[in-house]
């Protein structure tokens, strides 16, 4: 949830905003907050540095995942923004109502479970015992079918994960169509050069 702010009050000291104490009294640039509120991590950012803190500035106000998430699913947007700015206030008092931006077309709550475009998930969770079980098994290739996804690397659940695998396919579908030339000339271009794919990781399973 992304509320907008009028001033990144939090970037100053709440001495001098009025906000709630803290005991170091020092203003937030960057970082984030674990709390046992609702919002649970509030994500301060950090590239604002140098601007004025009196100009506006979004503050990823909730960071939430799973049963955490679930629990903002039956709120409207404006619901959700309400909630998440309670809490702001909780921790940094009032002067966080008083600078907010309010109106859907200053802030922002997504739900992904209802995003389509994500088919309703985000990455692979894998249990114990399942990245040797079914990762091995779901990178190799079926016949003329190759299979890439953040899901088939060791650097699952994440874009990096998603790039080893585009990789190694292009090296799979290469090698296999007697095209091993194309691609050492593609593993020795700047790109590829400090590629591994992290294959080594899979020896012997
Ligand atoms: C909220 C969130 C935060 C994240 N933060 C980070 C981060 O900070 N850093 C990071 O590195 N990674 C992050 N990730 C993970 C990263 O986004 C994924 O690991 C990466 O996008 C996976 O890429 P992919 O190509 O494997 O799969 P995807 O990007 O999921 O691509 C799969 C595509 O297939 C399409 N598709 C599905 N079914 C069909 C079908 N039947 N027919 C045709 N198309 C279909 C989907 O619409 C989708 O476009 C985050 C993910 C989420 C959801």
């Amino acid at each position: 949830i992304f509320l907008q702010f009028k001033s990144r009050f939090w970037e100053k000291s709440p001495l001098e905003t009025g906000g709630l104490q803290t005991t170091s009294n020092v203003g937030i640039v960057g970082g984030s907050s674990s709390t046992d509120l609702p919002v649970r991590t509030v994500v301060y950012p950090s590239y604002y540095q140098g601007l004025p803190k009196d100009g506006p500035g979004v503050l990823l106000a909730s960071y939430t995942w799973e049963n955490d998430a679930i629990k903002y699913s039956p709120f409207t947007e404006e619901e959700c923004f309400e909630l998440a700015l309670n809490d702001i206030v909780t921790l940094h008092g009032e002067i966080a109502r008083k600078e907010w931006i309010p109106g859907k077309e200053n802030n922002k709550a997504h739900y992904w479970q209802n995003d389509k475009t994500v088919v309703g998930g985000a990455y692979a969770k894998y249990g114990v015992g399942q990245v040797k079980n079914l990762m091995v098994a779901m990178m190799r290739s079926e016949d003329f079918i190759h299979w890439a996804g953040e899901h088939t690397d060791i650097h699952n659940a994440w874009i990096l994960g998603a790039l080893n695998s585009a990789v190694r396919v292009v090296k799979e579908i290469l090698q296999e169509n007697s095209m091993n030339d194309k691609w050492l000339k593609l593993k020795n271009s700047r790109l590829l050069k400090y590629w591994n794919g992290n294959l080594d990781a899979f020896k012997g399973y």
